[in-house]
């Protein structure tokens, strides 16, 4: 039996140089060992260049670029293996390339929409996003160019993905997920929270406060661990399911004098270094792929959930032979670049929204699986979309800068600004 040494962060906002800083200070004051592993629980920021920005939800002014991209161009290395989920504030178009999960620069992954993925015997389940009930049942369906309220539902999270999630028997050892599992609050220091954020009492008194969907996840997964951000206060709690217990912790962002970090010893069976793909995720990838792009009923109903079990069972065996017997279960080192990196100045304008991309990763993900990409899929009302959207900010629409203004005031001013206000997404603090 060994151990590894986990960071816990809490949200990254684009502040990987200040968290990975953070950690080798703290590990040599403590004289702890090196970190093995670090996870971000999401707003990472994984922008790549000044167009990613125009993608990100969050007020004009928010919208700098971080140091992602020097990790992304290769200027520098994460020190440590990092794995994270998505949040409310993202490079959203980034991470839709990455569906799946996959590397977002050497040695960062993301988990994708939702993923289980395994390191050295740990076993490591993830949700992207946050929770907002009018875009649950929703389809997958943003696409580039997005329309404001696109880059607001993209971070919603789908009942598909939970669905799936909801689909795995064997232990999971650690969950990540942005917003925090509703009713948790109730499972530690409530009123030391309240001190804190006050704000949060009528959420809580609705019982509004964080995700169901995260919390059905929790009560059925039961891990030991359960790692939240996007609150940005620190929070512990303790659930007690009768036979196992999971230990909630949710951390704030890295900023002077806030409780952002975490460190862990966790023993594990296994040394052998490296991330790998989990083989009962794979199983329930290949079940439900196909119903990625149909409407969820279709898995609601009680002729399939009696049927899904034995499905996942039958392309269990599919994933021994073809996957795990074959010695195909690491994940591959493939990053490659895809947006252009960035160069210039760290505050100059950019107007345009960035391209779409087929990432390569994703390509051999679903070749390895040999499913569909369904990142590649045009749903409904996608053709056409270039010219709708050219109208749409031709007609005064959306809040980006358009060439030759150069300004960008928040809501873009002017003519209506719709679309990014008032129908916002939910709770989306930063
Ligand atoms: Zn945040």
């Amino acid at each position: 039996m060994s151990a590894i040494q986990i960071a816990v962060e809490g949200c990254g906002h684009g502040t990987l140089n200040a968290i990975y800083d953070s950690i080798a200070r703290t590990c040599k004051i403590s004289r702890l060992p090196l970190v093995d592993l670090l996870i971000i629980g999401g707003d990472f920021q994984a922008v790549r260049n000044l167009r990613d920005l125009n993608v990100m939800s969050c007020p004009p002014k928010y919208r700098v670029l971080g140091d992602f991209h020097e990790y992304y161009s290769g200027v520098r290395k994460a020190p440590m293996l990092t794995v994270f989920v998505g949040g409310n504030h993202e490079a959203s178009s980034h991470l839709w390339e990455l569906l799946y999960g996959g590397w977002v620069a050497p040695n960062i992954y993301y988990l994708g929409a939702a993923s289980v993925m395994n390191f050295r015997g740990l076993r490591i389940g993830g949700l992207s996003g946050i929770y907002n009930g009018r875009d649950y049942a929703r389809l997958r369906d943003e696409r580039l160019p997005y329309f404001p309220s696109e880059i607001k539902s993209i971070y919603h999270v789908r009942q598909y993905d939970v669905f799936k999630l909801y689909q795995i028997n064997e232990p999971v050892d650690v969950m990540i997920s942005h917003d925090w599992p509703s009713g948790i609050e109730h499972h530690g220091d409530l009123n030391e929270l309240l001190r804190r954020k006050s704000f949060f009492r009528s959420d809580i008194e609705k019982g509004e406060l964080g995700s169901p969907p995260a919390r059905s996840l929790l009560n059925k997964l039961k891990p030991r661990y359960w790692f939240s951000a996007h609150l940005h206060v620190k929070f512990a709690a303790l659930v007690d399911h009768g036979n196992k217990v999971t230990n909630f912790l949710a951390l704030d962002k890295c900023l002077p004098h806030r409780q952002f970090l975490q460190l862990l010893t966790i023993p594990v069976t296994k040394s052998k270094p490296g991330l790998s793909y989990d083989p009962e995720w794979l199983a329930i990838t290949r079940v439900l792929n196909p119903y990625l792009h149909k409407h969820p009923s279709a898995l609601n109903s009680d002729a399939f959930k009696e049927a899904i079990g034995p499905m996942i069972a039958e392309e269990r065996r599919w994933v021994e032979e073809n996957i795990v017997a074959k010695g195909k279960l690491d994940v591959p080192e493939n990053f490659q670049i895809t947006a252009p990196i960035h160069e210039g100045s760290l505050t100059a304008r950019e107007d345009r929204l960035p391209e779409s991309y087929v990432n390569t990763q994703t390509t051999a993900f679903c070749e390895l699986l040999e499913i569909e990409d369904g990142t590649r899929f045009a749903p409904p009302g996608s053709e056409g979309k270039e010219e709708k959207y050219r109208s749409f900010v031709a007609n005064g629409g959306g809040s980006y800068p358009r060439g030759g203004r150069g300004g960008g005031g928040r809501g873009g001013g002017g003519r209506g600004g719709r679309g990014m206000r008032g129908g916002g997404g939910g709770r989306g603090r930063r």
